[in-house]
């Protein structure tokens, strides 16, 4: 072997439906060796049948960059799991009985955990290395019982492992972390508020490191709003809407997560485009702009409650390390609770980590971009180690 284990790459997979993506990357030093998606699969007329077929792909592609994951140059393969359920509260080496309970949890995850279960199962037949399962509730798992628990009866959600999961654990995780390099500070000493506010929204409060509260739930619809998901609505809107629209439980479902949202309010689901007719004018991406902004500053004054004040209120993901006037809209009018960003700082186009707030301000505010294959590249080396 020619290459110091630490310097051997990670193979990170995101199995969609019918999607795979895929990152080469060096845990330690953070460089990318390759990245790519694999699109269509097993959709009729695409040439990728199945997930093998996309997994055949993917090492096809990889050597026509010189990149032979056959050779001994592979050290792990480590796979993002959107569900990991009541059981499993940190990254696993997978092994028959981890992928059982993977597909297991599918009831809790019936888009995600089934597509992530059929690439588990691809790469390990592919891949003779350890596979490692990152979970993307498992930073939520440490939530205090009065954050993750939903008033209804107890039998019951036992019986239906009802209770509030979170989702973008691994992003939360590594931004929260991250912030505090960038503070140069213990994150034990932090109370911080995340917003990661991309296609997916969610907001977490973080103290010492660990999450103590998070917006989405048994789903990753709860919330704040989307960019096609409602976030939070009145849970009796699904009684009323069978009633009087006469919509079934699954038309309900899709309802809410793919029409709603941004989408449902202004005809686009993509904030770029949002912020695009905000600027002609249009009072339908007026009114959706105000929406998530409003939601926001609700989820981001019930994370200052909980946590007592906080330390850092931090940006990231597409909308929240790119758009301006989001994090403008937010932090407005919080000067009282020691909350702005300075002007000049928060129009600064960067793709680095940095604060935004004032100098001298009681809370920094911070744009952290995020690097969910980078987190789940380091996961996985640690536990193979
Ligand atoms: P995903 O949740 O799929 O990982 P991303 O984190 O990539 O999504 O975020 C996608 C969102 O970020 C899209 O709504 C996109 O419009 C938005 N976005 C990306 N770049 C910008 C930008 N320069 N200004 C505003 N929004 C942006």
């Amino acid at each position: 072997m020619s290459e110091a284990a630490w310097e051997r790459p990670v193979l990170v997979l995101n199995a969609g439906s019918s999607s795979l993506k895929y990152q080469l990357v060096v845990p330690e030093t953070g460089e990318v060796r390759s990245r790519g998606l694999v699109e269509r699969i097993g959709e009729t007329g695409s040439e990728v049948a199945d997930h093998s077929v996309a997994l055949q792909q993917v090492a096809e592609r990889l050597r026509t960059e010189g990149i032979d994951l056959d050779a001994f140059s592979l050290r792990a393969v480590g796979h993002r799991v959107v569900h990991g359920g009541p059981d499993f509260s940190e990254p696993v080496v997978i092994d028959d009985e981890v992928l059982d309970r993977i597909r297991e949890l599918s009831a809790l995850a019936p888009l995600h955990n089934p597509a992530a279960a059929i690439g588990i199962e691809a790469a390990r037949k592919r891949f003779a290395v350890p596979h490692v399962a990152v979970f993307d509730t498992a930073f939520f798992s440490s939530l205090p019982p009065e954050a993750s628990t939903y008033a209804v009866p107890r039998d019951l959600a036992a019986k239906h492992a009802i209770r509030r999961y979170g989702f973008h654990g691994t992003s939360h995780q590594y931004v929260a972390q991250a912030t505090a390099d960038l503070l140069g500070r213990p994150v034990e000493d932090l109370r911080q508020v995340v917003l990661h506010l991309g296609n997916g929204c969610s907001a977490s409060a973080v103290r010492g490191g660990r999450a103590v509260d998070t917006s989405m739930g048994l789903t990753p619809l709860e919330g704040l709003v989307m960019g096609t998901r409602s976030g939070d609505v009145d849970p009796g809107l699904h009684a009323y809407l069978g009633r009087e629209a006469g919509l079934s439980l699954e038309e309900i479902d899709t309802l809410l997560n793919k029409q709603s949202g941004v989408l449902g309010l202004s005809g686009v689901n993509d904030f770029r485009e949002l912020e695009h007719r905000l600027a002609t004018g249009d009072p339908d991406a007026r009114l959706a702009f105000d929406v998530v902004v409003h939601r926001l500053k609700h989820y981001v004054g019930a994370y200052l409650a909980i946590l007592g004040g906080i330390d850092a209120l931090v940006f990231t993901a597409g909308v929240g390390e790119n758009s301006i006037s989001v994090r403008a809209a937010v932090t407005d009018g919080l000067e009282g609770l020691g909350i702005e960003v300075d002007r000049a700082r928060n129009a600064a186009r960067s793709t680095q980590a940095r604060v935004i707030s004032p100098a001298g301000a009681t809370v920094a505010v911070a744009v952290v971009p995020t690097n969910e294959e980078l987190a789940i590249a380091r996961q996985t080396a640690e536990i193979v180690r």
